[in-house]
């Protein structure tokens, strides 16, 4: 605030804060200690101070977060990439949670052609068992594809658990 030519002196922020249409008490409080009720939109409070559109964003993430966000696995703090995992995982965890997402729909796929094989053998057409082994070797093919490219995910992710 001092570099706008504001004061960092509690009755120059408090004047600002009324400025843009808060509470100067409040205002104060919240950022004092954080304490105190949300103080809701900023808008106002960055045009009076002028900040770019890249300084709000970032006041607006430290505001929220108080810190970059970081991966929404438990325990995991690489940053989370920007638009790029559905609950904003960080790059290792959105490979490895495709990979599986992919091994297990072939899994699945896999155990339900199975059985229709097996009673296709048993009706006896050998051109109806063909394409339906055909079918079963194409899912296994596909499933053990997936299955090596979830063993690379996590591979990667142990070695980016190693590297933090
Ligand atoms: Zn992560």
């Amino acid at each position: 605030m001092e570099a706008r030519g504001i004061p960092a002196e509690p009755q120059a922020i408090r004047a600002l804060a009324e400025r843009c249409g808060h509470d100067g008490g409040r205002f104060l409080a919240r950022v004092a200690d954080g304490s105190g009720p949300d103080l809701g939109d900023l808008g106002a409070l960055a045009v009076e101070l002028g900040l770019s559109e890249r300084e709000m964003t970032g006041l607006a993430l430290a505001y929220a977060f108080e810190e970059e966000p970081a991966c929404a696995v438990p325990g995991c703090e690489r940053p989370a990439v920007p638009d790029g995992g559905r609950l904003g995982e960080c790059a290792e965890h959105a490979a490895e949670y495709d990979a599986r997402a992919e091994a297990e729909a072939w899994g699945l796929a896999r155990k339900i052609l199975g059985p229709w094989v097996e009673s296709t053998r048993e009706i006896g057409s050998d051109e109806l068992t063909q394409v339906m082994e055909k079918a079963l070797k194409e899912v296994n093919d596909a499933g053990s594809r997936a299955q090596d490219e979830l063993e690379r995910a996590e591979a990667a992710l142990e070695r980016a658990g190693r590297d933090v």
